[in-house]
């Protein structure tokens, strides 16, 4: 069967999170978006696991689902640690991913992390524990756990981030390496990023939201093709079968703040080989640029943009449905407009990712504005207009031109 899901997200026990992260909400949003897998996020909190044992009950093998409850949602034991340490003489800041088989399991993982620091600060608890320590306590407790570097290329938490990463999973994870099976692309990079890398074919790309918030889950996930079970979703991952795992959802990465190089005040924005055609130092003010996540890939790289290995997972690039109706109104998100067309898309249709991937244009058109309609296909097909984000700037994708959003402004204000 033919399913979304989304491994890695924040309990309300998490730091920064909704208030609505409870097991209610998740389940009702699961829906709303379309996953049907979903992570539990911070197994390794006490009280969020308390929850997660009280609430739930077995589904299908290794999964979860909401008590006397008919909901089709199923949860999976996952979790995030912060691993910070110190190694060759640098501080290194990784966070990993683990998605677990069973509560037993989780709780033997939990017995020995609580040694390591404190469990309850945070329901993505910081330890002074090396990754590849990390890797060694969760394997050693079940070879059917798996531990998933998290959103691989950010700045500062991150295996190959610039500021306290690695340069290969090897030099991470040593004798454990072959355990990594996945990596996760996170908010600021995109499977092209990594294939960028022959050293990286190797792994599966896996992509989740990380959210904070129930509105945010599956804003990126992953598609399966297989069994609902524990089993059928992680042998997929390992595989990296194609005919199992059939595409990641992402973002588009250029959203990010620190996707190109450049400095704000000087308005200098600057893709890698142009700051490197600059020794790094800005036109404007003669001061070394801020430098974002594509360099740091530009620097590890040895393949050319472009570069598709020959088993790569494909991916899917998409704009939330929130942000598309925005647009296509010339109004901001979270208005009420929004909403209510918002509301009557997901009545009709059941559910978002099934209108952003496969609802045909002619039938959106039959419930929604033509122009909401134009801006989902429009985002389905790639022709969006993209402006990457840099020191600190927000990237923007917009769907409709300059020209064409100024007629949508003056549309707008007839009514
Ligand atoms: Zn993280
Ligand atoms: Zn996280
Ligand atoms: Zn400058």
């Amino acid at each position: 069967m033919k399913f979304a899901a989304d491994f890695h997200l924040h309990s309300k026990y998490s730091r920064a999170t909704s208030s609505q992260m409870d097991l209610e909400n998740l389940d009702k949003w699961a829906k709303i978006k379309g996953i049907l897998v979903l992570g539990t996020g911070d197994f390794t909190h006490p009280q969020w696991l308390e929850e997660l044992k009280m609430k739930l009950e077995p589904a299908e093998p290794g999964l979860f689902k909401l008590k006397n409850s008919p909901s089709p949602t199923r949860f999976i034991l996952t979790s995030e640690i912060s691993c910070i340490y110190s190694k060759n003489n640098k501080v290194r800041k990784v966070h990993i991913v683990v998605l677990a088989p069973s509560f037993k399991i989780v709780e033997k993982i939990n017995a020995q992390l609580s040694w390591i620091g404190n469990l309850k600060a945070d329901g993505r608890p910081i330890l002074g524990l090396d990754a590849k320590e990390l890797t060694k306590i969760v394997l050693e407790t079940s070879q059917e756990c798996l531990v998933i570097p998290a959103h691989c290329w950010t700045p500062w938490f991150s295996l190959f981030g610039s500021r306290s990463g690695f340069d290969s999973i090897e030099e991470c994870f040593e004798e454990y390496s072959k355990y990594i099976y996945a990596g996760e692309t996170g908010l600021s990079a995109d499977p092209p990023m990594f294939w960028r890398l022959s050293a990286l074919d190797r792994i599966t790309l896996i992509s989740n939201s990380d959210s904070h918030s129930p509105q945010k889950i599956g804003r990126e996930a992953n598609v399966f093709d297989t069994e609902i079970s524990y089993p059928a979703i992680t042998g997929a991952i390992k595989a990296k079968d194609p005919r199992k795992f059939l595409y990641t959802i992402e973002f588009f990465p250029q959203e990010g703040k620190y996707h190109y190089d450049g400095h704000r005040s000087c308005g200098v924005s600057f893709s890698p080989k142009e700051t490197r055609k600059y020794g790094g130092i800005c036109p404007v003010c003669g001061r070394p640029l801020t430098i974002g996540v594509l360099y740091r890939v530009e620097q590890l790289a040895d393949r050319e943009e472009g570069f598709v290995p020959e088993n790569a997972i494909p991916y899917k690039s998409l704009v939330s449905l929130e942000e598309i109706i925005a647009e296509a109104m010339g109004v901001g998100k979270g208005t009420k407009g929004v909403e209510e067309k918002y509301q009557k898309l997901i009545q009709a249709f059941d559910n978002e990712l099934k209108i952003l991937l496969e609802v045909p244009q002619s039938e959106l058109e039959t419930i929604t504005l033509p122009k909401v309609a134009e801006g989902i296909i429009r985002v389905r097909e790639g022709k969006v207009f993209i402006e990457p984000g840099y020191d600190g700037v927000y990237g923007k994708i917009r769907i409709f031109s300059k020209n064409e959003q100024k007629e949508l402004t003056k549309q707008k204000s007839l009514f």
